[in-house]
């Protein structure tokens, strides 16, 4: 944990307590601070009690006696409307913070040749995938590298600071809305397509949450971004003309004169003018597809800016073991492979699954961002069959009416059985059953990891079952 020692003495509204909420709570009170932590949901609050947070109900305080309040990512800042309590604070003078606010602050009280390097990633598509593969090279590498943030382990739950470590940080767009201090070494963005509007207001403010990532970065820091939209484009090229900063560009469609480029399935790095060959991604099975090849460029940047060897970065590639819901193999039962592809959360993310394979048995919807699947009707004549799910559906299925078979099956259940019978008896050379939703989850599941692990689940009784009726054939 990294204690905060900022509120030392003073009295502080904690408020949410998930995984974050959480974690600021107890960092601040092992800081000496007076925590008063509070969430609506009274299973969250029993769950925070049971970890030994002692509950304050702040819509009973005198507001007038908190030094800030402490604001978890997933509660509205600003829109669609600011939450109550962060009408209270604004009404009452007590400034809102988020946890990465925090951090930023505590590494900025350190004596500079105290304080570890922070790589910050974000964008709207491969954060995490970035996150992760940055965090293994790293450490492939020999570094103290401490991957975070929004991924795996809350920012304040991370080990403390030390000058040495590198913390390398998954940064949401709420998130970034209420930074200020940070202070990225290295900063990564990855891509900006329309996403979480409504809590950013239009996509002005999303666009502006999202650059927050570069706020206090100076002389001598790195921005890698990836130029392969036109949001990112202009991006760049404010920074660039703004000088300060070294902005290193890289891309997946284009070879850059100068950056990193992920072209024709391999790695060039021309960084220094000479395009150098770093490596064939057929090296980096972990790696599949061209928005995987867009975060490989991008973590290969973030390495190289604080000096790593090009060599030893693709060795370490080469053995990234991949994040679970992300195009994760999860089976191949009778030729059929399954793949799980949940965190695919809109459409964007789910048109790299649908490139990647030609026959594809696509189960999607849930809970359905602004845009739908109309994007990717380009993408539909890839599709075999579609098999719709959740509250989408009906809607879904008038997208696809006309450009592709499908069906209506209302559950992952019921959709994973049919996916695979047809994917069996069609014949294809390499079906696959997918399931990328271009949707949220929260109409049928907690998250995308338990829409995941059911498609898991349910492969494996696939897979058990056929396992048996083998068995029985031959006897
Ligand atoms: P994030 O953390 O930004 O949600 P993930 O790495 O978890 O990103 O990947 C989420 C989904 O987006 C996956 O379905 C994956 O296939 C897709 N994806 C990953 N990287 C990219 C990218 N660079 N561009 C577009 N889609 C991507």
């Amino acid at each position: 944990m990294i204690p905060i020692t900022e509120y030392a003495g003073r009295d502080v509204a904690v408020y949410g307590l998930g995984r974050t909420g959480l974690a600021a709570a107890k960092a601040l009170r092992a800081g000496n601070a007076r925590v008063h932590a509070w969430d609506d949901n009274e299973e969250t609050r029993a769950r925070a009690e049971a970890a030994g947070i002692t509950l304050s109900d702040l819509n009973k305080r005198d507001w007038q006696s908190f030094a800030a309040l402490i604001l978890s990512p997933g509660i509205p800042y600003r829109f669609p409307q600011p939450h109550r309590l962060v009408r209270l604070a604004q009404m009452t003078n007590v400034p809102v913070v988020g946890d990465m606010e925090l951090f930023a602050r505590a590494v900025q009280s350190l004596p500079e040749r105290a304080r570890p390097k922070v790589i910050g990633i974000t964008g709207t598509n491969g954060k995490s995938t970035t996150t992760a593969l940055i965090g293994h090279i790293l450490k492939e590498c020999g570094m103290d590298a401490r991957v975070g943030g929004n991924i795996g382990t809350g920012v304040l739950d991370m080990a403390p600071l030390h000058a040495n470590a590198v913390y390398v940080l998954e940064l949401s767009s709420y998130q970034l809305d209420l930074v200020r201090n940070l202070h990225c070494d290295v900063s990564v963005m990855l891509n900006i397509s329309p996403d979480h509007l409504d809590r950013h207001g239009s996509m002005k403010g999303y666009i502006d949450a999202k650059r927050r990532i570069f706020l206090n970065q100076q002389p001598g820091d790195t921005a890698v971004i990836s130029v392969d939209d036109t949001i990112t484009q202009t991006l760049a090229m404010d920074l660039s003309t703004r000088g300060g900063v070294r902005v290193s560009q890289v891309s997946a469609e284009f070879a850059l004169g100068r950056g990193v480029s992920a072209v024709d399935g391999k790695l060039y790095d021309s960084l220094l003018g000479n395009a150098v060959r770093v490596g064939s991604f057929e090296d980096t099975p972990t790696l599949p597809g061209r928005h995987n090849h867009q975060n490989a460029a991008a973590a290969y940047a973030a390495c190289r800016a604080l000096g790593l060897e090009p060599g030893r970065i693709f060795a370490a590639m080469q053995t990234f073991p991949g994040l679970v819901h992300r195009m994760e193999q999860v089976g191949e039962i009778d030729g059929v492979r399954f793949v799980n592809d949940s965190k695919a959360t809109n459409a964007q993310a789910a048109e790299q699954a649908l490139r990647a394979y030609s026959s594809v048995y696509w189960i999607a919807g849930g809970k359905a961002k602004e845009e739908g699947i109309a994007p990717l009707s380009p993408y539909f004549g890839r599709v075999a069959k579609a098999y719709l799910i959740g509250e989408a559906a009906d809607a879904f299925a008038e997208a696809m009416e006309g450009h592709a078979a499908y069906e209506v099956s209302g559950t992952l259940q019921a959709a994973v059985m049919q996916a695979y019978e047809d994917a069996r008896a069609s014949g294809d050379e390499n079906p696959v059953v997918l399931l990328s939703p271009a949707c949220a989850s929260f109409d049928q599941f907690k998250d995308f990891e338990a829409r995941g692990d059911a498609f898991r689940d349910i492969v494996e009784d696939i897979g058990g079952n056929a396992l048996v009726s083998v068995m029985r054939e031959t006897g």
